[in-house]
């Protein structure tokens, strides 16, 4: 039955459709024949499309743009030719490559037609090369820790450099098979797995720390593509569940370094620099939240602020370690512009509920014993102090059993994520209050 009726209707349909066809065609007869040369035939073809470049030429792709072309109605396509062979069309005057094959010169052309169909000349051609495959090979290098990340801290680029890139699904899966071999402790793996996100593992030797120390970092190649950050894994962690990140390295001045230097002193598990500053790129972050921190009028996170964006290497990072270690612990650190009413530090657990292990006041009861100066607020305990609290911080809320990190704030909390914001002068600014940090986290964990 159910068949009968379906087919009869698409009998209905078509003659429908022919009927439609039929109007047109005698509508558009008699505008011809009214002879008042409404209707006149565009022969004249656009001009020929010049000026074509490539940038960001990667291994596999490339960004390829050209001045427009001119036309006397209006240009209406481009074609694009690679090795002689059409390969995609394109309203506008540039085309994003993507699938190439390393190492390889391509050719490129391209002309331009209008709505009737002129095309113009193919443009002159275009050689350009994409970059040698990389050697998945790893890399060892030794000195003092502290150094050789304030060096690769010292060439994050600012604020609108517009470097950082939105990682794929398909790079976001990449990553977490790298993070995987890494904890499986399967370098040779993890570093086979890097290449193809342009990121190698440098087997560094702290000679300064006594005994020496081993670790795994995770960079991008010196040529940098993506800038998603440097991951430092230590062989053999003292403080097996301590996990520090910096993912404002650049906007709250001095973290980074803070980070390095607590994280050496400790041999934590692992360390998270963030790769770009936060508002690096202009695009937002499609996650709950506004800041000033980019612009003087509140705004949604850019795409680049890691910490509010779950679509991320940072975030993918952190997923993996918390799930592949149970008791590890998340210890970021921020910081501030201090106001008159506000304390020295805010130490949050990204909600205002009270874990069953309270992290969070055994790091203020360490702080305490090293500098009895300081002041605080904890939201949990100061309940209605909202000021930094990091609600919104998709780590936070991910480690805390958020069900989508990105826009549901976590209802409870697993006391597992730490957020530190720091005014500047008591710990932030120099290794004296660094110094208090590191022996407070050492305490603690
Ligand atoms: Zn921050």
């Amino acid at each position: 039955m159910d068949t009968i009726v379906r087919r009869k209707y698409l009998v209905y349909s078509k003659k429908a459709f022919w009927s439609f066809v039929l109007v047109l065609a005698v509508f558009s007869c008699s505008s011809e024949s009214n002879g008042e040369g409404d209707v006149i035939a565009d022969t004249e073809p656009p001009t020929t499309p010049s000026g074509l470049e490539a940038e960001n030429i990667t291994q596999k792709s490339l960004y390829l743009y050209w001045d427009s072309a001119v036309d006397n109605v209006k240009v209406k396509n481009y074609s694009l030719y690679q090795d002689n062979k059409f390969l995609v069309g394109s309203g506008k005057a540039s085309y994003f490559l993507e699938n190439l094959i390393p190492g390889t010169e391509y050719t490129y052309q391209v002309l331009a037609t209008d709505a009737a169909g002129n095309s113009s000349e193919l443009s002159s051609p275009l050689n350009v090369s994409t970059m040698d495959p990389l050697e998945a090979e790893l890399q060892y290098d030794s000195g003092n820790l502290e150094d050789y990340l304030g060096n690769l801290l010292d060439m994050v680029p600012g604020i609108s450099a517009n470097k950082y890139k939105v990682p794929t699904e398909t790079d976001l899966k990449q990553w977490d098979l790298i993070i995987d071999a890494i904890l499986d402790e399967d370098i040779t793996e993890a570093v086979n797995q890097a290449v193809y996100l342009n990121y190698q593992i440098v087997e560094f030797t702290d000679i300064y720390s006594t005994p020496n120390q081993v670790y795994y970092i995770l960079k991008e190649y010196d040529i940098r593509l993506n800038y998603w950050g440097t991951y430092v894994f230590s062989k053999t962690p003292k403080r097996k569940d301590l996990v520090l990140a910096a993912p404002h390295v650049l906007h709250d001045q001095k973290t980074g370094q803070q980070a390095a230097y607590t994280f050496r002193r400790n041999v934590g598990k692992a360390l998270f620099l963030s790769g770009a500053h936060r508002c690096d790129t202009d695009e937002s972050s499609s996650c709950d939240g506004t800041t000033t921190s980019c612009s003087t009028q509140y705004a949604p996170y850019r795409i680049s602020d890691v910490p509010h964006n779950t679509n991320s290497a940072f975030q993918k990072t952190t997923e993996n370690l918390f799930e592949a270690l149970p008791n590890s612990v998340f210890v970021q650190l921020h910081g501030f512009g201090k106001e008159s009413t506000d304390p020295y530090v805010i130490i949050s657990n990204g909600t205002n509920k009270t874990p069953d292990k309270d992290y969070v006041v055994m790091i203020r009861d360490a702080l305490l014993e090293e500098d009895n100066t300081l002041t605080f607020k904890i939201p949990h305990i100061d309940i209605n102090w909202t000021r930094y609290a990091a609600l919104d911080n998709t780590q936070g809320r991910y480690i805390n059993g958020s069900s989508d990190p990105c826009s549901v704030p976590a209802t409870a909390t697993s006391g597992r994520f730490i957020h530190i914001e720091q005014e500047r002068s008591k710990l932030r600014e120099n290794e004296t209050g660094w110094l208090k940090i590191s022996n407070a986290l050492g305490k603690v964990f």
